[in-house]
């Protein structure tokens, strides 16, 4: 998924939307709401930039992933998205979790800066528990000491999610590092180290960005990323989904990946031998599916609670890169 950080003027919203259609990217992403620092930074443009938002969509055909701060904006952006994104700094904002996990739209939900791996799963579990199953973690980079980069992205936490939960997880680079030029690099090895997808921010022209121009990817170079990682997909056991192979893979799905709405995901990188048909080469665990003794996010309540637990819902599920 990809896009800019803001939503800023119909202009640089349509040039980054076609640019990432055209480089073959899933999901657009982009802010209406926007959490900023400072209260005199750009704040978003609001409900007009979800309308801007669903014109790109409808312009280039790729689904809107968008940020939602407020309770009372989730019916709103839920009309004009197709996934919600909860972002870092509400990762633990109780209420927002619970409305979001009411309505049915899938939630991206990114780790807080400073949030355990633990916390982030728990706050997973909110969504989860009010009946939405269609939770996407993301990691975008924690809190260090060093500022030759933003945050430190933390791509251990790649596999650990992936053991400790069947919910897809997706990497942050451009905020995880803050510069443009260290994004690529660290979208490759999110790929190779087992991410189901990228979210990255792209933009028509970075110098006049509103928000985040540093770390945003010009077009050419965001073009340029995606062929790499369709060179390195196949040298790492991953598939790079399309819109259109995602949306076969659902009509296809096989039972274990029973209670996951159809069309819920888009496009984006399957790993190897997790064949949408739930085929697996011998010896393989069905990607999201968890050693023996441990349990997806939850279940040790339900268990303690005598009810079964959930169901692994998002074992072949794919988000766009
Ligand atoms: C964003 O995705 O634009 C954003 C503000 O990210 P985060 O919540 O990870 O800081
Ligand atoms: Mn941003």
């Amino acid at each position: 998924m990809a896009g800019p950080c803001a939503v800023e003027s119909r202009e640089l919203l349509f040039a980054a939307a076609d640019a990432v259609a055209g480089a073959g990217a899933g999901l657009l992403r982009g802010g209406a709401f926007k959490p900023r620092t400072s209260p005199k930074s750009f704040q978003g443009l609001g409900s007009e930039g979800l309308s801007l938002l669903a014109q790109a969509s409808q312009r280039t055909g790729l689904p809107v992933v968008t940020e939602v701060m407020d309770t009372r904006d989730v019916p709103l952006v839920a009309e004009h998205a197709a996934v919600l994104q909860v972002g870092s700094r509400n990762m633990q904002n109780f209420p927002l979790l619970r409305e979001v996990g009411r309505q049915s739209k899938p939630v991206l939900l990114k780790r807080g800066a400073a949030a355990t791996i633990d916390e982030l799963l728990l706050a997973a579990e909110y969504i989860l528990q009010e009946g939405n199953p269609n939770v996407i973690l993301c990691e975008r980079g924690v809190r260090g000491f060093d500022p030759s980069t933003r945050y430190v992205l933390d791509l251990a936490a790649i596999p650990v999610l992936r053991e400790r939960s069947p919910l897809p997880v997706i990497v942050d680079p451009s905020h995880g590092t803050g510069h443009a030029r260290y994004v690529p690099s660290m979208a490759r090895a999110a790929m190779v180290a087992g991410a189901d997808g990228l979210l990255i921010e792209v933009h028509a022209n970075p110098a006049l960005a509103k928000c985040d121009g540093h770390q945003a990817l010009t077009p050419e170079i965001f073009a340029k990323l995606m062929v790499n990682l369709h060179e390195l997909a196949p040298l790492c056991g991953r598939v790079i989904c399309s819109v259109a192979a995602a949306d076969s893979a659902r009509a296809t799905r096989s039972p274990r990946t029973n209670g996951n709405p159809a069309g819920s995901f888009p496009a984006g990188i399957l790993p190897d031998g997790n064949l949408p048909d739930g085929n697996l080469p011998d010896g393989n665990l069905p990607d999201g599916n968890l050693p023996a003794g441990n349990l997806p996010a939850g279940s040790q309540d339900r268990l303690d609670a005598g009810q079964a637990p959930r169901p692994n819902s998002f074992d072949d599920e794919v988000i766009a890169p």
